[in-house]
């Protein structure tokens, strides 16, 4: 099928892009990547009536800023997935964009859009939630800032209110010893994923775990933080098998994922179990090893 018609403007900055989005109302829509937007358009899923493109408005080179990662709305996902600074400051991130999608559409999707699409079987949006970070927002009323938690609300939709852009995400930079992990089931390279898992530790001096963060991602309306029901079983003790599989056993029962043409909701809740454990097991092996990869 062949999109409807559309006028089509380029912003070739992100306040431009905002007031074009005020003048074009509800019928426009931004285009960054396209690798989610286009199809929906060919499908009629999407019929808006103004494109906004935006790929001249910033740059999509992460960096660092007193002590977090920033990485701008336009970086596309090959860029986090090869970017050195990237790989330096948040290796997770990294590893989260290796899994999407194909090289193709690594090349053209954008972190931006990823966000405001809030795919919940995005990987991005479930190790940002993970990472504690955040969305930087301009709209007709300035910048706002809002934590990745509150951002993704529910199946494809987020905190933008009409007329914001997405200029970029910004994470904590990784402390030294911290151990990271980004694992996902999938039934063929390139699917989405039927799980996913992201795990963050930090062990103290006598290797027990000082401070976890968890989040599964593809099993719900948005990324869900488990990182209170690790801590309860993890803080101040040993990441073995045992307390692994606890927390697996765990997260299983706190979700409830739906049917999908790939798998059941009773395997994919199954699996949240194996893909935690392995994914708590492996961030603790990077923070004993200093958090190397
Ligand atoms: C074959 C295929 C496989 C894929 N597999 C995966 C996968 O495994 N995992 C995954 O996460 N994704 C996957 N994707 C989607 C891909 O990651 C997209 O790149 C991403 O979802 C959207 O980014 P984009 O830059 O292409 O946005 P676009 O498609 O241009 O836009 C998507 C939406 O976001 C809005 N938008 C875009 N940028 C902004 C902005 N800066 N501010 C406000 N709104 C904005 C648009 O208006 C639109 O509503 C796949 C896509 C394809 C075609």
């Amino acid at each position: 099928m062949y999109p409807s018609l559309f006028d089509y403007a380029g912003a070739t900055s992100w306040p431009q892009a905002v007031q074009l989005l005020q003048e074009g109302g509800e019928e426009a829509k931004v285009l960054a990547g396209g690798q989610s937007l286009v199809p929906m358009m060919a499908l009629r899923l999407a019929t808006p009536a103004l494109l906004i493109d935006v790929n001249g408005a910033g740059d999509g080179e992460p960096r660092r800023e007193s002590g977090r990662l920033v990485v701008p709305a336009l970086t596309r996902h090959a860029t986090l997935q090869r970017s050195v600074v990237v790989r330096d400051a948040c290796p997770i991130l990294a590893e989260a964009a290796s899994w999407i999608g194909n090289i193709r559409v690594r090349h053209r999707g954008t972190i931006g859009g990823s966000v405001a699409h809030a795919d919940p079987a995005g990987e991005l949006p479930c190790s940002l939630v993970a990472l504690e970070g955040a969305v930087r927002v301009l709209g007709p009323s300035g910048e706002r800032i809002i934590a990745a938690s509150n951002f993704f609300q529910t199946y494809f939709t987020t905190a933008l209110e009409p007329g914001e852009v997405v200029t970029a995400v910004e994470v904590p930079v990784i402390a030294s010893g911290r151990g990271w992990a980004f694992l996902e089931l999938i039934r063929r390279v390139g699917d989405f994923a039927l799980v996913e898992a992201a795990a963050l530790i930090d062990l103290d001096d006598a290797g027990q775990c000082a401070r976890v963060r968890l989040t599964v991602g593809a099993v719900g309306e948005r990324p869900v933080d488990l990182s209170d029901e690790a801590g309860a079983v993890l803080q101040n003790g040993s990441i073995d098998e045992a307390s692994a599989a606890e927390v697996g056993r765990r997260a299983s029962a706190a979700v409830d994922p739906p049917d999908a043409v790939h798998g059941s909701g009773a395997y994919r809740r199954e699996m949240v179990a194996v893909y935690v454990r392995r994914a708590l097991l492996a961030a603790a092996a990077r923070a004993g090893r200093g958090g190397a990869a």
